[in-house]
């Protein structure tokens, strides 16, 4: 393993602490560990507006820890840089800026457009 791709990996596990943490204590708060529900109506309607939120934190967080946990995988068998859509090399800037891309650019543009056009066909 060369130092970049060691660099890589030190970037990927530390963001998958941030996650799992920012997951969790998400998580925590939706189940009032501690901060039950008060007893006050309008009390009640803030945290469970709050509980909204904490559920989007933590639902993004889970997505993201799934395609971190992912690239640690595509690292270790070799295939980290190995666009799995076109099998192409994915640009190094484009892995520097989204550590845990698993395309190339091309292929993530074309996936673009393609939900999109998919979004509407559905509407028709
Ligand atoms: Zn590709």
């Amino acid at each position: 393993m060369d130092n970049n791709t060691e660099s890589i990996r030190e970037r990927l596990l530390k963001r998958r602490e941030e996650l799992r943490q920012r997951a969790s204590e998400a998580s925590a708060d939706l189940r009032h560990e501690s901060d039950p529900l008060s007893a006050d109506f309008a009390e009640q309607v803030t945290q469970r507006e709050n509980d909204d939120v904490l559920g989007a934190i933590s639902s993004s967080a889970r997505a993201e820890l799934l395609q971190v946990e992912s690239a640690l995988r595509r690292l270790a068998s070799g295939r980290y840089t190995t666009c799995r859509v076109c099998a192409g090399d994915i640009e190094p800037e484009r892995l520097a800026a989204v550590p845990y891309t698993d395309c190339c650019r091309a292929c993530a543009e074309s996936a673009g457009t393609g939900r999109m056009q998919a979004g509407r066909g559905a509407h028709r």
